[in-house]
């Protein structure tokens, strides 16, 4: 069986149980964001390998199994679910693909706050309340009218008001969202927690989890409210726009959302979508994004349905603080002090509104926690500024024959001519015999030295007085060294620091292959360096490459790449290059990967007069 076959069968299945959860038991087990991670990941697999569609994908199906107890009822039109897009583009994408099939008509859009609750058909008959189903799997829903009836922003018959009054005539149906205000959930919840009682998880799950409830007299203890968001006529042409629909479902006496609105373009919708997002915390219930549709409906119907969605509408959701992902690797970064750290790498992923594509794991006591793994998929939680974090891994979705890692093992793998120790009493592994000035030492010879930026007056005497006297304590730290400060080391005199002085300041726009190779990152020789700097052009793009990327380039292998993407991984790295920016050092990058001489290889043998075989190699490479 093919591995992108096995991965489509575990996620339909996972996400079949979760729909279970959510919708049947009313007790999801993760959060949407989660729910919807998934969920796109199996929509892409269905887009490149459109053979797997079945009947059973979660693509396919709305909603839930429906519950014994209930009367089933067949909706008149099928009550739908929408198409998530998760970034502005996606509104864009959307709305160019919708002026496109109308081809140029008039199109102006409506937008609305999506209501997280239960969405209800309300049937009026000559204005009167008759029934009430919940949308179930979109065809069939169940009947609820008892438990409806209890909701008191519900009218049980139709408010007259002119120029409306013939939708109190026949059958006029309502639908919106069920919902429970967050006010009187957390009442409810504060009374529960008085009584000892178990407290409700949260309003949508509550509200769902009483419509759908078999005894009434429950119901009209719970607080449930209803807004409206759409009105249906046997003959469509009476509800033109959905700006009218909401002008109607006011008329008729029917609550809905004041923010909701028509739009003429993209830039308005954005604005709307912004707008909503600011006060998302501030409305009295919870969302789940802005619904955009086309605004007039004959244009709605004529654009049809795809899978389970109208292709006239699409659900913006705000950027989640979760989002899934699967590991593609886990390195281990050495840091200043010596310490070696495990680093989640994965599949890039947008989270809380930034993409992350590296965790920190912390130590091996994290790794045997969380009992991640590669191949594995994970959780990953970041919220506004904080560090992006591997939350939990799920298990049920791990391919076979993953092994655990053994942390010991990696190290031995990742770095074989070092050694480490674990301190009595610390999580942390570190290298052996190598205490942080040691390293400092050593980066700060390596920085200065002739293939990097050759600063030659950064000699080892003068590195080990500069560390020892801790002026500087990280390879930036040079850049701040006051002529003063120097004074008063027993090593300079006046002419010897005014000389180093002008050495670094004269090494603050080094090429950037310079640069990378002297920031010392395992496993990067000067050629790698060069490499580097041809494929990336820039430290910035260098820093947010992949593995996979990285292993394009000719004579970057797994362990090498391995060892890039974990030292840009590591959050004292990020500090140093900022330090370096801050303080004025700017790499500076010309390709040669053009002219007449590029691609061409040059020999060097022999010895040579003028100059070393090294300097020759340096002048032919410019
Ligand atoms: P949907 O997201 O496809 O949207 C359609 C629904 O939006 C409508 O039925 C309606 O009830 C609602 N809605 C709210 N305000 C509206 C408005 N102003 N205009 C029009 N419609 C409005 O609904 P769905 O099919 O239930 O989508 C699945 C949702 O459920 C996703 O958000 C998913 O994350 C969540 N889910 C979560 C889990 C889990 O385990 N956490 C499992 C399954 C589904």
């Amino acid at each position: 069986m093919s591995s992108y076959f096995k991965r489509y069968n575990q996620l339909k299945t996972q996400l079949n149980t979760y729909s279970y959860e959510y919708y049947t038991l009313e007790k999801p087990t993760v959060s949407d964001a989660v729910y919807d991670g998934l969920f796109k990941e199996l929509e892409q697999l269905e887009e490149d390998h459109p053979d797997l569609v079945s009947l059973d994908s979660p693509t396919q199906r709305v909603g839930n199994e429906l519950i014994e107890g209930f009367k089933k009822v067949r909706h008149q039109q099928r009550m739908l679910s929408l198409n998530d897009i998760f970034d502005k583009e996606g509104i864009e994408t959307w709305i160019n693909r919708v002026n496109k099939l109308i081809q140029g008509n008039s199109n102006k859009l409506f937008a609305d706050i999506k209501m997280d609750g239960l969405a209800c058909a309300l049937i009026y008959q000559n204005g009167h309340l008759v029934q009430a189903v919940t949308r179930g799997d979109s065809f069939v829903g169940e009947d609820v009218t008892t438990n409806i009836r209890t909701i008191r922003n519900i009218p049980l018959r139709l408010r007259e008001t002119p120029g409306f009054e013939s939708f109190l005539s026949g059958r006029t149906e309502v639908r919106g969202e069920v919902i429970i205000l967050k006010q009187e959930f957390d009442q409810l919840n504060e009374d529960r927690r008085k009584q000892g009682l178990v407290e409700f998880a949260n309003p949508r799950n509550l509200a769902a989890g009483t419509v759908r409830q078999l005894d009434p007299r429950l119901v009209s203890k719970r607080p449930l409210t209803f807004r409206a968001y759409d009105i249906l006529r046997d003959d469509s042409r009476e509800v033109p726009t959905n700006k009218f629909a909401y002008e109607t479902i006011t008329a008729l006496g029917l609550s809905r959302n004041k923010e909701a609105g028509t739009f003429d373009n993209l830039s308005e919708v954005i604005q709307f979508v912004d707008y909503i997002g600011s006060i998302r915390d501030a409305l009295p219930f919870n969302i789940d994004g802005c619904v955009i549709k086309v605004n007039d409906r004959q244009q709605f119907t004529d654009l049809g349905i795809a899978g389970k969605s109208p292709r006239g509408a699409v659900a913006y959701k705000y950027a989640a603080e979760e989002a899934t992902t699967t590991i593609k690797d886990i390195v281990i970064s050495i840091g200043r002090t010596g310490a070696a750290t495990p680093v989640a790498v994965f599949d890039p992923v947008q989270v809380a509104g930034t993409t992350v594509q590296h965790a920190s794991l912390h130590n091996a006591d994290e790794i045997q926690r969380l009992d991640v793994r590669r191949g594995d998929t994970v959780i990953i939680f970041k919220a506004g500024d904080i560090i992006p974090q591997v939350q939990r891994v799920l298990k049920e979705l791990r391919p076979e024959k993953t092994k655990s890692i053994n942390y010991e093992e990696e190290l031995k793998r990742q770095y074989p001519e070092l050694d480490f120790i674990r301190p009595e009493g610390e999580a942390v592994y570190r290298v052996k015999g190598l205490t942080g000035p040691v390293i400092l030492k050593r980066a700060l010879r390596h920085y200065a030295s002739k293939s990097a930026l050759d600063i030659d007056t950064l000699g080892e005497k003068n590195v080990e007085a500069l560390v020892d006297s801790a002026l500087v304590k990280d390879i930036a730290d040079i850049y701040k060294i006051t002529k003063s400060q120097l004074l008063d080391l027993e090593r300079f005199a006046e002419i010897s620091s005014q000389k180093l002085i002008s050495a670094i300041s004269n090494a603050k726009e080094p090429q950037l292959e310079r640069f990378i190779f002297g920031l010392g990152i395992r496993h990067v020789g000067q050629q790698t360096a060069i490499d580097l700097a041809e494929n990336f052009g820039s430290i910035e793009k260098l820093s947010h490459t992949t593995i996979d990327n990285l292993k394009n380039i000719e004579g970057v292998g797994e362990v090498v790449a391995e060892s890039i993407v974990a030292w840009f991984a590591d959050e004292d790295n990020l500090s140093l290059l900022q330090k370096f920016d801050k303080l004025g050092v700017k790499p500076q990058f010309t390709s040669k990967a053009e002219g007449p001489l590029y691609g061409k290889s040059f020999v060097i043998t022999g010895s040579l007069e003028s100059m070393s075989r090294d300097v020759a190699a340096e002048k032919s490479e410019n």
